[in-house]
């Protein structure tokens, strides 16, 4: 059986593409079938996976949606690139600008994502989603194709109101469009182990969501190695090895295979 995982934040910069690229391809060593998808027009995630010029791609995540809102099939395989880390990933760029705004004139524009997902997930056991940091359309079609979210969080300062908003949002998905939706858990970012702060952010997270919402044990540790690896296109695996993030994601992995169980 395939999971469907978004992974998301309408706050940019706590970590989403880190997560989904990291913990993608931490699935992957772990010998699991893993299809990511960049749902997020920055095209970030293309650039982490090692494409320098994302608006320059000829298939994205754009056309595929087109395909399925002008009721035409994908060619099987059609606009997945195999990357050399062992994931399938399917990237986007600035023209998913453009159809957020075209699917308001379109019918079931909340499901375009899911009836494109159901048709090549069998393929796969996990699917991850890179959201945009919005809660907009795209975003929406995310939550209606996932099974779970899960919810990056930077350590840095109490995101109280945003994560509420993410949270209501989830909810109304849940009640309305995806009964299967559930809250896989809230993944301190960024976690700065040298500080007394970052500590007390941890704290009142899990004093304030801990009994709604699941907090991953491990979080991720800040390292400019992290940082990093946007530029080289490259997992952490195999930027920084043996280093705290590395770490990090890989007992995030081993955290997520044991909830498989
Ligand atoms: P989002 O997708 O939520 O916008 P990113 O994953 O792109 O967030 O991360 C935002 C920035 O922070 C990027 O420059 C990324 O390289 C950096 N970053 C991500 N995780 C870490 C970390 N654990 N430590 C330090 N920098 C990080
Ligand atoms: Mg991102």
């Amino acid at each position: 059986m395939c999971r469907v995982i978004a992974v998301a934040n309408q706050k940019g910069g706590v970590g989403k593409t880190t997560t989904c690229v990291n913990l993608g391809i931490g699935l992957a060593r772990a010998g699991k079938k893993v299809l990511l998808v960049e749902a997020d027009a920055q095209g970030s995630m293309a650039v982490s996976l090692g494409i320098a010029e994302p608006d320059e791609l000829d298939v994205t995540l754009v056309n595929i949606m087109e395909k399925v809102i002008n009721d035409e099939d994908a060619e099987p395989g059609e606009g997945i690139i195999h990357h050399g880390e062992g994931i399938d990933f399917i990237p986007a760029n600035i023209e998913l600008a453009g159809l957020e705004t075209a699917l308001v004139n379109v019918m079931s524009r909340e499901t375009i994502l899911r009836q494109y997902l159901n048709s090549v997930k069998r393929e796969y056991d996990f699917v991850i989603i890179d959201c945009m940091p919005s809660l907009g359309m795209i975003t929406i079609n995310a939550l209606v194709a996932a099974d779970s979210v899960l919810i990056p969080v930077e350590a840095a300062y109490l995101p109280v109101k945003g994560l509420q908003q993410l949270i209501k949002t989830i909810g109304r998905v849940h009640r309305k469009l995806n009964p299967a939706l559930n809250i896989m858990g809230i993944l301190l970012t960024k976690v700065d182990r040298r500080t007394n702060f970052a500590r007390d952010i941890s704290a009142q997270i899990r004093e304030v969501y801990g009994n709604r919402v699941h907090i991953f044990e491990n979080c991720i540790p800040l390292s400019v190695k992290a940082a990093e690896t946007t530029a080289e296109g490259k997992s952490i695996y195999l930027h920084d090895p043996k280093g705290i993030v590395a770490g990090g994601y890989h007992s995030l992995t081993q955290e997520v295979l044991a909830d498989e169980k």
